[in-house]
């Protein structure tokens, strides 16, 4: 050892400890894009220096009502309750789930947000990703389904959109012998499009079975009529068929993380072996429980969201602005520079979010909020816009 080498050590309690050299990482992890969320009011407050009271965020295509009351006094009496370990099963939870969909809680497994469950896929179908194993997506997909894909080292089939939706059938003949997940948001994030119903059904039924496809139902209850694909798990017919669902949009629960799967017991059981014991926290179960039993909020938040868009759509026309039409909670607006637009709205108090990282740099993503933030949020863009 030179005396450079010294320089090196850290005297900790009698024993001098030299610096680690590098660790060999998942050679994956190197240019994995990083997810780029909304920003949090806190962030944007104590950056502009703004009260936080006086900023809204309509990034996140949160429930602007909040959670249910039901949810929060459920909320309340599991926080005393913290000091024990959470149901790892979540049977109650479970339970409830199960009736509302006529399945068995063996069809189901819960994940910290939904997010979790796409872990799950790719854990279960991806690993060891040197083979050339891919998976499929749309363009403009969610973002974290690619993100995840990577990490593994699967690689990335990319279908070009239809008018900003999928193109089930064009993503139907990606597929190669090869692929091991296809992925489908449908109404989709970030453009709001729903692919057409016979198109869905179809698609499902040709997807082959040796090819998961995940058909990700994160804002399916914002839908008037949606195609109802859980008889296909019920029945048994699509084995290769896993939904997801969240209580983070309708339900207004994003800070608890929860979201659920639906699929056949043999493809559950093996998520299971992936599920961390306790994924899912007390507060979180007793939230989602109660959540599910109170249909007037989220009658009341769906009415609201058609309100909420059909203004969108009448303003954006008016200001001559070009959208998306949206099935979802939020609305995809083509605003010239769409970082510029972004942080000017912000400065005056107003989170959207910006689409760069979607290849989408001349639209920002607005959430449908109250009719009030819709109003202050489409007050600001004029003023942005100079309409
Ligand atoms: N899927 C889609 C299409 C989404 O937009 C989102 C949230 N942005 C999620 C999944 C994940 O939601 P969560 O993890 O909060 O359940």
């Amino acid at each position: 050892m030179n005396c450079h080498e010294w320089n090196f050590l850290v005297f900790l309690e009698g024993i001098f400890i030299p610096y680690s050299t590098p660790m060999r990482l998942n050679p994956f992890l190197k240019n994995l894009p990083v997810y780029q969320p909304g920003r949090p009011i806190e962030e944007v407050a104590r950056e502009l220096n703004l009260p936080a009271a006086t900023i809204i965020k309509v990034a996140s295509n949160e429930n602007p009502f909040g959670p249910s009351p039901l949810a929060l006094a459920a909320m309340q009496k599991a926080i005393a309750g913290v000091n024990l370990y959470p149901d790892g099963n979540a049977f109650y939870l479970k339970q409830k789930l199960a009736a509302k969909h006529g399945l068995e809680p063996g069809h189901l497994i819960l994940g910290n947000g939904s997010n979790e469950i796409i872990e799950f896929a790719a854990h279960a179908l991806l690993e060891g990703g040197d083979d050339g194993r891919n998976v499929v997506v749309s363009q403009f997909c969610f973002a974290i389904y690619p993100i995840v894909a990577k990490m593994l080292g699967a690689e990335i089939i990319t279908v070009p959109a239809r008018q900003y939706g999928h193109d089930l059938p064009a993503m139907l003949r990606a597929i190669t012998p090869r692929t091991k997940i296809i992925f489908v948001a449908n109404p989709n994030n970030p453009t709001g499009t729903l692919a057409p119903r016979e198109e869905v059904i179809q698609f499902v039924n040709d997807v082959p079975d040796n090819v998961l496809l995940v058909m990700d139902e994160a804002y399916i209850e914002f839908l008037n009529d949606p195609v109802d694909l859980v008889p296909l798990v019920r029945l048994g017919t699509r084995k290769n068929l896993v939904l997801m669902r969240t209580f983070s949009k309708i339900y207004g629960l994003a800070g608890l993380r929860i979201g659920y799967g639906i699929g056949s017991t043999e493809l559950i059981s093996a998520f299971e072996k992936i599920r961390q014991p306790f994924n899912i926290n007390a507060v979180a179960q007793a939230a989602a429980a109660a959540a599910l039993d109170d249909d007037e909020h989220v009658r009341r938040t769906r009415a609201n969201n058609f309100a909420g868009l059909d203004f969108f759509e009448r303003v954006l026309r008016e200001l001559r602005v070009e959208f998306v039409p949206s099935h979802a909670n939020f609305i995809l607006a083509r605003v010239g520079d769409g970082a510029k637009v972004f942080d000017a709205i912000q400065r005056q108090g107003v989170i959207v979010r910006p689409m760069g990282g979607y290849q989408l740099p001349e639209w920002v993503r607005i959430s449908v909020g109250t009719p009030a933030e819709n109003e202050r949020c489409v007050g600001v863009l004029k003023e942005v816009l100079g309409r």
